[in-house]
This record gives C-alpha cells, structure tokens and sequence, in this order.
C-alpha cells in the first residue's frame, strides 16, 4: 500500500492581491500619461495658442520598437539619441527585469498584460472555465509573434548599420511616432477598430491572446528570461500532485510534472506558488545559491527594479526630449507627410541614402523626411 505523505501546510500568504495592486498603479500612471500627452496635443492642435502642458516623456515606454533601436544604439555607441530618452531607460528597465525576474513585466506592470488578464477573467466567467487550445493550434499561433520579432531583429540588427540605426532615431518620424500613435486611436480607422474588435473578442474566447500569441515584445522577454537565474521549482518529495498549480497557471505550463519551469510562456505571476497547499514544494529559487526568494520580496524588488532604472535616466537628465516647442508645431502640420520604411528593400534603400547623407553632412545632424510610400 502507497504510504500517505505527511503534508506541512503553506502557511506563505498569497501575493496575488499585491499583484493586482502594481497593475492598478501602473495602469493608472498609463492613464495619467494618456490625459497629459492629452493635452499637449490639444497645444499643437490649436497652432500653438491653447496652454502649453508639458508631454510625458513616460509616453515613450508606448513606442517599444524606437526604444529598443535606442538602446541598441546606446550598448554600441554609448551615446543617447535625443528623440526619446525615456523609452531606453524603460526598455532597459523591462530587460533587467526579464533578466531578474523572468517576464515579470507582463505580468506586474505592463498595462496591456493587465486588461487582457481582466479580459481573460471576464471570458472564464462566460465560458464557466478555460478554454482549451488543442496543441497543434497553440504551437504554430506561439511561433507568430518570434516570426514578428524575427522580421524586425533581421531589419535592425542586419539590415541596418549604425549609421541608418542614427538615422532613423532622429529622423521626423520618429521624433513624432508618440503623435502618430495617438492619432491612430483617437482618429481610428473603420479597418483598425475592426482589428481591435477581433482582438478583444479573440481574448474572451482565449485567455491572453495577444500576449500569448502577436506581442513581439513579450516573445522577447520570453527569450531573456531563459537567462534568469531565478525559476520556479517543485519539490517532487513533499508534492502531493494534486494539480492545483497547473490549473492556476494562466501560461498552461504544466507546472506539476516538472521539476523546473523553464519556458517563455511563463510571467512569473507566482500564481502557481499561491495554490500550492503544501509548504516548501513549489518555490522561486535561485539556481545558483538553491535559496527561496519570499514571494513578497519578489514583489517589491520588481518594482524597485523598474523604478532605479527609469530613475537614472531621470537623474541623470536623460528624460525628457529636446524637442522644442517650436519643432513639434512643425512637425505637427507635416507629421503625414512623414513615414518608416517597410519591407527589406526600403530598409536596404534607407540604409543607403543614410549613409550618402551622413557623408555629405559630416557634422550636422542629417534631417531626413521619410515619404509615406
Ligand atoms: S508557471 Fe507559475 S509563475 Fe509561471 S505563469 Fe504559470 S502560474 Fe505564473
Ligand atoms: S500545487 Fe503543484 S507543486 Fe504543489 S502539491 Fe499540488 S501538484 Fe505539487
């Protein structure tokens, strides 16, 4: 007869109601940023003559693809582009996290992590549970988002030289990619409200569509977080398999048949470990010093990560951009006019006409005006 295992409870207090409390607070500050670059645009709409509020330089955490080129360009230049300093200290930010805590930023903090949770709960209240993807549906959807990731990394890192990577960062359409991305909400397309429409519904139906399956940033941080020292392990003596943390994880890990979770889909949301009814069987450990990390500790060093990072560049008066108030009026009334290359051949094409430029213009910044094609 199979002998009865002596269960210690887990007396650790869930962290989940924390969890939920850092999304409030950055989903808030989101919408705080939202209302300010509000109003900074009612300055430009105006021609000027509306009260001039200052735009939120948090603005460029929304421009993900300008800040990696960023920072990208500060590890191989060491110097920062002036177009939008704040969205390399947030992307570095996110990736020390990623580096610390897994992909703990889509979880914790990333606003759009936040609502398709609330949309995958509200889903679950409808279908009375889960839905189950079959295998060979998830997979090739899973690998959507690394193809995107894909395409853009061979666009950067092999189409593109630090020249054309310089380039574009200070080009116009960069400095106004903020505007254009407000001007795609609040003047939205019949064509784009019906691709936000499937989306939502596609998250009803399927717990964290978009993150699971199109975000090409949370496939990033799905790769840098194979290279965190910190992963979630159960111990398969003091383990009753009782299932609970499988069922509780919203990644579908299947968390009780393996020893270590290691895989990009996790977020480290740490709901696994606050069903485990059993103490010291499934914990946050460090692979290296084998030690358990408190769960609330794992909290507060998140958001402390986050908040050092984006405090140096505050610090150190790399926030805001020196985009004058005089050039976004400008840019304002030519901003259609302005476009980024797409597909190979205009990256290839760009490259080029960068590098004709920047030797004819040696010492002055090359102004470029990217045609819409
Ligand atoms: S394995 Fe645990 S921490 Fe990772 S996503 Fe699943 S429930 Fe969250
Ligand atoms: S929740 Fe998971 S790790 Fe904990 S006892 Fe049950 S099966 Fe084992």
């Amino acid at each position: 007869m199979k002998e009865k295992k002596k269960i210690i409870r887990n007396g650790e207090k869930p962290v989940q109601q924390y969890r939920f409390y850092v999304q409030i607070a950055f989903a808030l500050l989101c919408v705080w940023i939202g209302v300010q670059f509000y109003l900074f645009t009612r300055f430009l709409e105006s021609n000027g003559t509306a009260t001039f509020y200052n735009r939120p330089p948090g603005v460029d955490g929304f421009l993900p693809i300008s800040s990696m080129m960023s920072f990208y360009y500060f590890v191989s230049t060491g110097h920062i582009i002036r177009s939008h300093p704040a969205g390399l200290f947030i992307f570095a930010a996110i990736v020390l996290l990623s580096l610390v805590f897994g992909k703990a930023f889509c979880s914790w903090l990333c606003p759009v992590g936040f609502l398709s949770e609330l949309i995958g709960d509200f889903g679950e209240k409808i279908f009375k549970g889960k839905i189950k993807i079959p295998k060979w549906l998830d997979y090739p959807l899973r690998s959507l988002k690394y193809l995107m990731l894909g395409f853009l990394f061979y666009a950067v890192f092999v189409l593109m030289d630090m020249v054309a990577v310089k380039a574009f960062l200070e080009s116009p359409y960069n400095q106004v990619a903020d505007l254009k991305m407000y001007y795609f909400f609040a003047d939205i397309s019949k064509a784009s409200l019906i691709i936000l429409a499937s989306l939502f519904v596609l998250s009803v139906v399927i717990r964290n569509f978009w993150c699971r399956y199109l975000c090409p940033y949370g496939a990033l941080l799905g790769l840098v977080s194979f290279l965190s020292p910190h992963k979630i392990k159960r111990n398969p003596v003091s383990c009753i398999d009782c299932g609970l943390c499988a069922k509780a994880c919203p990644a579908k890990i299947k968390v009780d048949k393996v020893i270590t979770v290691v895989s990009d889909e996790c977020n480290s949301c740490l709901s696994c470990l606050d069903v485990c009814p059993v103490a010291d069987t499934l914990d946050l450990k460090s692979i290296y010093t084998k030690k358990k990390i408190s769960k609330v500790n794992v909290a507060i060093s998140i958001v402390l990560i986050f908040m050092a990072v984006t405090g140096i560049g505050m610090v150190t008066g790399n926030w805001q951009n020196n985009i004058t108030k005089q050039e976004y009026l400008v840019h304002y009334k030519m901003m259609d006019s302005y476009g980024h290359p797409t597909g190979t051949a205009a990256v290839k094409e760009f490259k080029e006409e960068s590098n004709k430029n920047e030797s004819l213009t040696k010492n002055k910044p090359a102004q470029y005006n990217i045609r819409e094609k």
